[in-house]
C-alpha cells in the first residue's frame, strides 16, 4: 500500500479539475479568437476567474492569470528592483532569488517572522515593498501577515504576500489581510501545474513582467493556458467547498506527531507552538539522515520530502530551519509530511507502520556509525 504525503510539493489533481482540463483540451481553445471555440475558451477562463478570485474574496477583475507562483513572485519582486525591498528570511526561493538585494526580515526560533525586527527595518529607511508569505511551505506556520501588512503600510511600503500554501486551505481575504499583491498557484490546491494567479489589491499598481499581446488586459501577455486555467478554477471551487475537510486533517497530523514523539523522545516538531496549517508536520529526528529516511520511505511506497521540493534533490539543508536557528543535527534530519485533500487515516497508519520498522533499523545504523 502506498501513501502520498508530499502535498505541499504538489497536490494530487482533483477529479473535477481533471475533468475541466480534459474538456478544455478536446478542441483548439484560444480565448482571443472571435469564433465560437474562442468564445467557449473565454467563458472557461472567466468562470475560472470567479472561482480563483473567491479563494481570496477578491473582485474577479483583480485576478491576472499566469503560469504559477514562481512567475507571480518574480513579477512582483522584479517590478520593485532597484528600490528597497524587505523579504522574510523564510520565503520561497522564487521570492528570495527574484530580489537578491532585498534585506531579510528575521524569524523567531518558533518559525514566525519577527514583527519588532520588521518595524525596526521599516523605521530605519524608507522601503518600497515588504514580502511575507501567508503559510510557510516547510513548517506550515501561518505568518502574522495582517500585522506585517499594517506595519508596511504605516511606513509607506506596499505589501506582497505569497499565499500559495494557504489559498483553498484556510479562509483568506485580500482586503482584510491588507495585501497589495497576492500570488497563488493551482497545483498546490488540487489543480494542474502550470497555472497561477497574481491578485491585485487596491493600490492601483499592476506589476508586469512580460511584453507581448493584449491578454489579461496586457498585464500578462501570451496565449492563455485555457485548460490549466479551467482546471485551476474547478480546483479552487472544490477547495473552497472543502475548507472544513482540510481543517480536519489536523487530527491526522496531530496523531502522527504524537506517535513520533512517543517513539523518539528527542524528535523535534518545528513551529509546533505556532498556528499551523492543518496538513503539515515538519520534524527532525536527530541522529538519522533525512535523505536516507526519504529514500527508505520511498522504497516502501511512501512519498514525503526533506524540506521543500525545490531544495530536495540538491541535498541543501533547509534555509527555513537555518533562519529559525535550528542546530546542524536538526537540519540534517528534518523530514516533512504534508497531507493532501484526499489523505485519510490509512495514510497515517501506513506511515507509522513503516516508521516503526525503519526507526529501529536506522537508529541501529546511526549508533554504529557514530561509534566507529
Ligand atoms: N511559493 C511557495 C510558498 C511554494 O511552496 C511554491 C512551490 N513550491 C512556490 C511559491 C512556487 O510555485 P509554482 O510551483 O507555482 O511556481
Amino acid at each position: 500500500m502506498s501513501a502520498y504525503l508530499d502535498a505541499n510539493a504538489t497536490s494530487p489533481l482533483r477529479p473535477e479539475a481533471q475533468e475541466a482540463v480534459l474538456r478544455a483540451l478536446q478542441a483548439p481553445h484560444n480565448a482571443s479568437s472571435v469564433h465560437s471555440l474562442g468564445r467557449d475558451a473565454r467563458k472557461m477562463i472567466e468562470d475560472a476567474r470567479i472561482h480563483v478570485a473567491a479563494l481570496a474574496n477578491a473582485p474577479p477583475a483583480q485576478v491576472i492569470f499566469n503560469s504559477g507562483a514562481t512567475e507571480g513572485n518574480n513579477t512582483v519582486l522584479k517590478f520593485f528592483a532597484g528600490e528597497r525591498i524587505l523579504v522574510s528570511a523564510i520565503e520561497h526561493p522564487s521570492v528570495l532569488e527574484a530580489a537578491p538585494d532585498a534585506e531579510r526580515i528575521p524569524v523567531t526560533p518558533g518559525g514566525l517572522i519577527d514583527l519588532a525586527a520588521l518595524e525596526k527595518l521599516l523605521k530605519a529607511q524608507k522601503s518600497a515593498l515588504v514580502s511575507v508569505m501567508l503559510v510557510n511551505n516547510e513548517t506550515g506556520a501561518i505568518q502574522p501577515v495582517r500585522e506585517a501588512a499594517a506595519l508596511a503600510h504605516k511606513h509607506g511600503a506596499l505589501f506582497h504576500c505569497d499565499a500559495v500554501q494557504g489559498a483553498g486551505k484556510i479562509p483568506l481575504d485580500i482586503t482584510q489581510l491588507g495585501a497589495d499583491f497576492l500570488t497563488l498557484s493551482a497545483h498546490k490546491l488540487g489543480g494542474p501545474q502550470g497555472a497561477g494567479a497574481l491578485i491585485l489589491g487596491l493600490c492601483g499598481i499592476t506589476p508586469i513582467l512580460l511584453q507581448g499581446g493584449g491578454q489579461e488586459k496586457k498585464a500578462r501577455p501570451g496565449t492563455e493556458n485555457t485548460a490549466a486555467i479551467a482546471g485551476f478554477g474547478a480546483a479552487a471551487q472544490k477547495a473552497m467547498d472543502g475548507l472544513n475537510d482540510f481543517a480536519a486533517l489536523a487530527k491526522l497530523r496531530d496523531r502522527l506527531e504524537t506517535e513520533i514523539r512517543k517513539s523518539m523522545p528527542g524528535a523535534v516538531i518545528h513551529a509546533a507552538n505556532a498556528a499551523r496549517i492543518a496538513n503539515t508536520a515538519f520534524f527532525s529526528l536527530p541522529g538519522l539522515s533525512a535523505e536516507t529516511l526519504v529514500m527508505a520511505f520511498d522504497l516502501e511506497g511512501i512519498a514525503l520530502s526533506n524540506g521543500s521540493a525545490c531544495a530536495s534533490g540538491t541535498v541543501k539543508p533547509s534555509h527555513v530551519l537555518a533562519a529559525m536557528g535550528a542546530p546542524q543535527d536538526q537540519l540534517k534530519s528534518a523530514i516533512r509530511v504534508s497531507l493532501a485533500w484526499n489523505s485519510g487515516p490509512a495514510d497515517i497508519d501506513r506511515f507509522l507502520e513503516i516508521w516503526s520498522k525503519l526507526h529501529s533499523r536506522l537508529a541501529g545504523i546511526a549508533t554504529k556509525q557514530s561509534s566507529s
